[in-house]
């Protein structure tokens, strides 16, 4: 037995000990729709699967395939599958893994888009679908004693840092037979590692931290190896497949991620304390502080809170109009998970899909603002703010 590898260790090196193209030492970006064979009989292998090799590049892609490693050993995961997109990550397992007359239990606030799949998408494939408290873990115990096909779990959740207790929830879902699902987004392997607490799977928008960049687009499935097969069996087919560049892109993210979420970690913390001293502002949400009402469960189960937090200003969304625009080290956009700060509102960000009435059902005020820390220095971030928050 070897020592294990540690994450920053894993995070420069896993996934590339194949051998590349003339020595090239970082992995190259393979442009072709297709591979071709001088034998048919090797073909014929290749296309059965019995010998590795690529076929189609809707399939499988060398540059696609070594940051879909780079993941998959991050996360600890038998096997893992990737995506143009996050939301096509989701989409794609939640329809490979249901049929009609199927339940899914999942909580009120998993990201807008995926909440979209919930109550627009599924129910009009007859998928029952069974939305609880997201803070109430008996509710969501007894939803899934009432039986269901897949428990889709989101921890922390976007945008009000709620966090659900994964190794207690998984172990609801498997005793009623669910297949687990959890979105590891905000927390990254780095924080969080959903399969060790018992999740059966992991999606990823790699658009957020994986890449860290904000210049890519991609997500990733990772978890056990027949349920990932059949989820990259819908992709082949369905064709949503991540692009060779996009890769490139997220592979060369990878490599620092676990630099960029120490710091951020730190930035987001330090700035969460700060906020909560800070007279213009009325609530600050992140598991790292201690008044947070699932501290307990987040230092159980992550080695780090993550980069982002969101807070509630004095003054609603008026006060959020003022200080938003004054804000030099921040891009005010719908993204986060960059190594820039980036600040936004769920109305224009994660649930810009919703009307206002949702997302007061979800419990997601008009006034909060989401706060995702980059690699800044933090004194800075704070300067930063303390100009802008004058305005209230
Ligand atoms: C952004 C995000 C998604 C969707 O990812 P895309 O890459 O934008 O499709 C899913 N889940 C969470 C938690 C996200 O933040």
């Amino acid at each position: 037995m070897t020592d294990p590898i540690s994450n920053a260790t894993l995070a420069v090196w896993g996934g590339e000990d194949e051998s590349l193209v003339q020595g090239a030492t970082q992995v190259p970006v393979v442009y072709s729709a297709a591979y071709g064979y001088d034998s048919v009989d090797d073909w014929l292998e290749v296309a059965l699967g019995s010998k590795p090799g690529h076929i189609y590049s809707r399939n499988t892609n060398p540059t696609v395939q070594v940051f879909e490693d780079k993941v998959r050993i991050l996360e600890g995961a038998a096997a893992a599958t990737s995506f143009a997109t996050g939301m096509a990550a989701i989409s794609n397992t939640l329809f490979t893994l249901l049929s009609p007359g199927d339940r899914v239990v999942s909580v009120k606030d998993t990201y807008g888009g995926t909440n979209k799949i919930f109550t627009e998408f599924l129910p009009r494939l007859r998928v029952e679908v069974d939305l609880c408290d997201t803070g109430d873990h008996a509710q969501i115990e007894a939803a899934v004693a009432s039986g269901c096909r897949v428990l889709y779990l989101e921890t922390p959740t976007n945008p009000t840092l709620k966090v659900l207790d994964l190794a207690r929830l998984a172990a609801a879902g498997h005793a009623a037979g669910a297949i687990v699902v959890a979105d590891n987004t905000f927390a990254t392997p780095i924080n969080q590692k959903p399969l060790q607490l018992g999740a059966d799977l992991v999606v990823h928008s790699a658009t957020k931290f994986l890449g860290g960049h904000a210049d890519a687009l991609g997500g990733v499935v990772c978890g056990d190896a027949d349920l990932v097969r059949r989820i990259y069996h819908y992709r082949e087919i369905t064709g949503a497949m991540l692009d060779p560049m996009a890769a490139f892109l997220l592979i060369r993210g990878l490599k620092t991620l676990h630099l960029r979420i120490r710091q951020q970690n730190e930035n987001a913390l330090r700035i969460a304390r700060w906020l909560q001293e800070c007279p213009a502002v009325a609530a600050v949400y992140y598991p790292g502080l201690e008044t947070h009402p699932h501290h307990d469960v987040a230092r159980r189960q992550m080695s780090g809170f993550g980069g982002v937090l969101s807070f509630m200003l004095h003054g609603g969304f008026d006060a959020v109009k003022r200080v938003l625009p004054r804000l030099r080290f921040a891009h005010r956009a719908a993204n986060l998970g960059a190594v820039e700060t980036i600040v936004g509102t769920p109305a224009t960000t994660s649930h810009v899909e919703c009307t206002a009435e949702e997302r007061a059902a979800m419990g997601i005020p008009e006034g909060l603002v989401r706060y995702s820390a980059g690699i800044e220095d933090a004194d800075d971030l704070i300067a930063d703010l303390t100009q802008a928050l004058a305005a209230v």
